[in-house]
């Protein structure tokens, strides 16, 4: 291994960077291999980050375009093509997500270390997708990515810069830059994205200590990384915990009836779930997951279970993105759309002033008759969004929230978040005893299952 006796730009000046520029030209990829491997050159690194996501329409308060999400992450990553990353976000509300990705480029899996959102599910990644996830992670250790991609062109310099091509492993185009002064990676662009090397470990910048990435012109992460310490490559191929199994299948689009005039929407590739209840004069909506086109898809559907009937409301439970964006689907002239106090500032920025402006926002308990149904609108002070809105519906005895309560599609009931003691706070309030709490995530749940999982969560240390 070579190095250098002295840390910084200090020692390269420009007579050295023009000794640098004749093997930069020849050929990056070996050298930077030859500057960045240990000297063990182990079978595998291990590699520690900290950071924060800047997460879009997912801001507590919903004048709030983003907000930013504390995250962890580890990774692993083999010689022998192997990968696994654990990451770990945390928002609004503590509500805290702990994914595990491991696999190679012929496929991997990917399970809910939490167990709450996802269950006990086993999600394939298809050898596309896994062998594009390897290659993303190749752009934590750049000395590795210069190993394993092939340049497309030599280096070549601009305004003071040098500027190559290569091709990554998953066949994708990267360009790379590098500064004149120092010779040290700068960036790496791959499509939209960009991933900008502050600091790093080593001189070249090929052992990056902190990275920003970019999305367009939004930055859209931040993240501090450990030196990567060798480690084996069996880290690489984490035992699978007990009791997770495939995903079942979401199933074709379909209603599925959970009590008269009650439909929950299944079969969706989301895999979210809306709600809609149908009275005599109109049907009305809880929650427009996740997009538009999902969004036209279950407008359609509405149409095929009640036909002929208007769109007679749209209950927002609260402005998120993922809760909000099909909206457009489902709005008819004539129709009303509620959401919390302060949720138009949310609907003005997804979906313009005009829908904002339509919008009533619920400052208190209201008791009204929506469609001919009968139903009820509650606020709820929540910490993971301030425009949080329940609905009731009275013959039914049904709840349509959102986020505040969480039961996966397969697997055990999980401990609670805040969440489910402000829904459990609002309904006692209210005067409310559930027999079905219906959110857009995981299964249909009931009132034993809050329980359930409020008792887990004060359970825990
Ligand atoms: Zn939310």
């Amino acid at each position: 291994m070579t190095s250098r006796s002295s840390r910084g730009g200090a020692s390269l000046r420009p007579s050295g960077w023009r000794r640098l520029a004749l093997p930069l030209a020849l050929g990056f990829a070996a050298m930077g291999a030859a500057r960045a491997a240990p000297a063990a050159d182990p079978e595998a690194w291990q590699l520690q980050m900290h950071g924060e996501l800047l997460a879009r329409e997912q801001a507590a308060h919903p004048g709030d375009a983003s907000v930013p999400v504390p995250a962890r992450q580890t990774l692993w990553l083999a010689r022998d093509g192997h990968f696994r990353l654990e990451t770990e976000n945390r928002f609004p509300g503590e509500i805290v997500f702990r994914y595990r990705e491991a696999g190679d480029a012929q496929g991997a899996q990917r399970i809910d270390l939490l167990g709450w959102r996802d269950g006990t599910a086993i999600q394939a990644v298809d050898a596309k997708a896994a062998r594009e996830h390897l290659a993303d992670q190749l752009l934590w250790l750049p000395a590795e990515l210069l190993r394993q991609s092939t340049p497309l062109t030599p280096a070549q310099e601009q305004q003071g810069t040098w500027q190559q091509t290569l091709r990554d492993p998953a066949g994708r185009e990267l360009q790379l830059r590098w500064s004149g002064a120092q010779g040290r990676l700068m960036e790496v662009r791959q499509g939209p994205l960009r991933y900008v090397y502050l600091s790093s470990h080593d001189e070249r910048g090929l052992q990056p200590a902190e990275i920003e990435i970019f999305n367009g012109e939004r930055r859209t992460q931040r993240w501090q990384l450990q030196p990567p310490a060798a480690v084996d490559a069996s880290s690489t191929r984490p035992p699978l915990p007990a009791g997770y199994e495939p995903q079942a299948p979401a199933g074709a689009l379909r209603a599925e009836r959970l009590a008269p005039d009650v439909y929950r929407v299944e079969g969706l590739a989301s895999r979210y779930h809306n709600h809609f209840v149908v009275g005599p004069q109109g049907v009305v909506v809880f929650d427009t997951p996740v997009s538009r086109e999902e969004g036209s898809r279950v407008r359609a559907l509405i149409e095929r279970t009640a036909p002929g009937l208007p769109i007679a409301a749209v209950v927002l439970s609260h402005g998120h993105r993922d809760h909000a964006a099909g909206l457009p689907a489902y709005l008819e002239e004539g129709t009303r759309l509620f959401v919390g106090q302060g949720g138009r500032q949310a609907l003005a920025r997804q979906h313009g002033a005009a829908q904002a402006e339509r919008a009533e926002e619920v400052r208190q308990a209201l008791a009204i008759e929506l469609g001919g149904r009968a139903l009820r609108l509650l606020p709820v002070t929540s910490s993971h969004a301030e425009d949080m809105l329940v609905a009731w519906d009275d013959a039914s005895r049904s709840v349509f929230h959102g986020d505040l309560f969480y039961v996966p599609e397969q697997g055990p009931v999980p401990p609670a978040f805040e969440g489910a003691e402000e829904l459990q706070q609002a309904l006692r309030q209210a005067g409310l005893e559930p027999l079905r709490v219906l959110g857009v995530h995981g299964r249909a749940a009931n009132a034993d299952d809050v329980r359930q999982s409020l008792a887990l969560r004060h359970r825990q240390p």
